[in-house]
């Protein structure tokens, strides 16, 4: 099997991906029509141009803009099921996808609208598309760990269709210490942890998420390899990084795909994973990753298994389906 075949035939789970960051301009226009919402772009052609962003601010500033045509438990089950389509395409059979209740919750949306959205599309998915998920609640850090406890108690009494509890936005200026006491709070009531550190921040921000939030599993984390006591800690825990090394390239947290650390960090026995961030603006979904880095980093078959491998063993999905998916990659040839 050559490498591109090998990459659709691998069975994969998207650990980090955020439901917002899934949102085609077309499902946007469309969503914005029926919502009666203004946006300020007269074709889908003129969103995808407001695309074109340079750092991570630039980003988030039309992300938000988007989202705001999300008003019903429609929209939100519309945006899930977009997304799933795409991982029945890539063969992406798990998902623990992330969503921003305070970026709806803000604009007057109750957390129970984005959530029955986001749940229904999940069960249809696992009916119809044979695709698990989980649904992971992040805190946007440029707000306050005050409204990050407010966001907290409303998730409260829907703790069995939220496994975890994340840290996402604007990474520099918002270290993870920010919110010590809430992510404290939220182990207390069973939530795992992640969290955005080392993309655009430091070594730093991957410390403190793991000393001080506790994390199970660190989004990004790429500039860890600035650090080399951090290196040993990472390999010694098998402490996993959801990497996304298109969105890496497009907010230039690298200048190039050759010089990705991904693969530097995976032979350092770094327990990465491949993921696609915000595939919508970023440039690709899970398999347009996969080949990026394939290729320009020329990796082999037996490296691209090994981070599929990876993604299924950092998954928060039970011993017996890790084994399950895990036996289907080895034994691809
Ligand atoms: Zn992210």
């Amino acid at each position: 099997m050559n490498r591109l075949e090998l990459i659709q035939a691998m069975p994969k789970a998207e650990l980090h991906v955020h439901i917002e960051g899934t949102f085609e301009p077309e499902l946007m226009f469309a969503i914005a029509q029926r919502n009666e919402i203004a946006i300020p772009y007269q074709s889908v052609e003129e969103v995808r141009q407001a695309y074109n962003f340079h750092n991570l601010q630039s980003f988030l500033d039309i992300y938000y803009a988007g989202a705001n045509v999300l008003i019903h438990e429609q929209d939100f089950y519309d945006l899930a099921w977009a997304y799933f389509e795409k991982c029945a395409e890539d063969n992406v059979v798990h998902t623990e996808m992330f969503f921003d209740p305070q970026t709806h919750t803000d604009r007057g949306i109750a957390f129970e609208t984005v959530l029955n959205g986001l749940q229904r599309a999940c069960d249809d998915a696992a009916e119809k598309l044979g695709i698990t998920s989980h649904l992971i609640m992040c805190f946007l850090r440029h707000l306050s760990e005050a409204a990050a406890f407010e966001t907290l108690e409303q998730a409260l009494p829907y703790k069995d269709q939220i496994i975890g509890v994340g840290l996402d936005s604007s990474e520099v200026g918002h270290p993870p210490s920010k919110f010590e006491y809430v992510f404290a709070k939220a182990r207390e009531a069973g939530f795992l942890i992640v969290a955005h550190a080392g993309e655009e921040g430091p070594a730093e921000y991957v410390w403190e998420a793991l000393d001080l939030l506790k994390v199970n599993r660190i989004d990004h984390g790429v500039r860890s390899e600035e650090d080399p006591a951090l290196m040993q800690r990472l390999i010694a825990e098998k402490m996993p990084l959801t990497v996304c090394p298109l969105s890496n390239l497009k907010l230039c947290v690298v200048d190039d795909m050759q010089q990705h650390n991904i693969r530097r960090l995976l032979q350092q026995g770094v327990h990465v994973t491949v993921n696609s961030d915000d595939p919508s603006y970023f440039g690709g979904y899970m398999n347009d990753n996969f080949i990026a880095i394939a290729e320009a980093l020329d990796l082999s078959n037996d490296e691209l298994k090994q981070l599929a491998i990876n993604s299924f063993e950092a998954s928060f999905i039970s011993e017996a389906d890790k084994a399950n998916w895990i036996s289907k990659i080895k034994v691809l040839v």
